[in-house]
């Protein structure tokens, strides 16, 4: 399912001493199937964005698309776009709330109305894309379980609802480097697997620039850049003065570049960057 954004704005708080516009004029398309990292710094307006996409804030003014269906009109039924819409907040672990996580990472799909078999094959395969050991974990608390396991199933009990779009804030906020890169790996994997349309909200380069087909960069409440990763760290000077940076492995390669070296300066793992450097220190050793 496509999103389409047109016109969109939001304001907090309109008409009061507090008023604060968060997005201003907003265009945008997703198409079905892509792999997007909304990025910006802190009070850009990503979260603003992301939760009118599947209406739990209102557009001030503007129209969203999903699919065929127009839910910026008032008599938009939600039960359906947030099964199709599937958000997960920042810090999701924080609104667990039942005894096991079974029953937690059920409860989206019981609403649903779902047989109790179907239920426990998407309990099943959520935990596991997820990386969570169902026999291990299921019928514990979810309170007993690490942070990053916490999240992990608060992760899950969306996934168990198949949506067509999956959307994470800041998934990796608060993890060490482990649990980050386990989270990372997991959506990656989770899009290899079922190319489902995933918006990956972060404020990091370093984190999502080496995942995603697209960026989208945003900065304060519009967005400023839309473009595939290579060509955005081609813009590092407009980058620097919005408050980010790219991934440090470009940075270097830049650097090597400026001092003259023949290479390409647009990689974004450390594997490119070896695999780059090893082709021009061959290219030397045969001149
Ligand atoms: P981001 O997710 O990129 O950090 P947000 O969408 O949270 O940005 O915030 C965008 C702007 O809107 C910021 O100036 C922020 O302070 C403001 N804002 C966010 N949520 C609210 C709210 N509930 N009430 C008033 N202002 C808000
Ligand atoms: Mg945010």
């Amino acid at each position: 399912m496509k999103i389409r954004i047109e016109n969109l704005n939001h304001i907090y708080n309109p008409g009061n001493p507090f008023e604060i516009k968060a997005l201003d004029d907003i265009n945008l398309e997703i198409d079905k199937g892509e792999f997007v990292g909304l990025i910006g710094h802190t009070g850009s307006g990503k979260s603003t964005l992301i939760q009118h996409l599947n209406g739990l804030l209102k557009a001030t003014s503007g129209k969203i698309f999903i699919g065929d269906t127009e839910i910026t009109k008032k008599d938009t039924k939600f039960k359906k776009i947030r099964q199709r819409v599937g958000l997960v907040f920042q810090y999701p672990e924080h609104q667990l709330f039942e005894e096991t996580v079974c029953k937690d990472i059920a409860f989206g799909p019981k609403n649903l109305g779902l047989s109790e078999e179907e239920i426990e094959i998407r309990i099943k395969e959520s935990m596991e894309v997820v990386g969570l050991n169902y026999e291990e974990v299921k019928d514990r608390s979810p309170f007993e379980l690490s942070g990053g396991q916490r999240r992990r199933v608060a992760i899950a009990g969306v996934l168990a609802m198949k949506p067509d779009i999956l959307i994470l804030d800041e998934p990796t906020a608060g993890l060490d480097p482990r649990g980050r890169d386990e989270i990372l790996g997991q959506i990656k994997s989770l899009y290899e697997k079922y190319k489902i349309t995933i918006i990956l909200v972060s404020h990091s380069m370093e984190d999502i620039a080496k995942l995603v087909n697209k960026l989208i960069v945003m900065h304060k409440g519009r967005i400023s850049m839309v473009d595939g990763p290579r060509a955005i760290f081609k813009r590092v000077e407009e980058l620097e003065n919005i408050g980010l940076g790219i991934p440090q492995i470009t940075y270097l390669m830049r650097e090597l570049k400026k001092r003259g070296k023949d290479i390409k300066d647009d990689v974004l793992t450390v594997e490119e960057a070896e695999e780059e450097l090893l082709k021009y220190l061959r290219s030397k050793n045969d001149a």
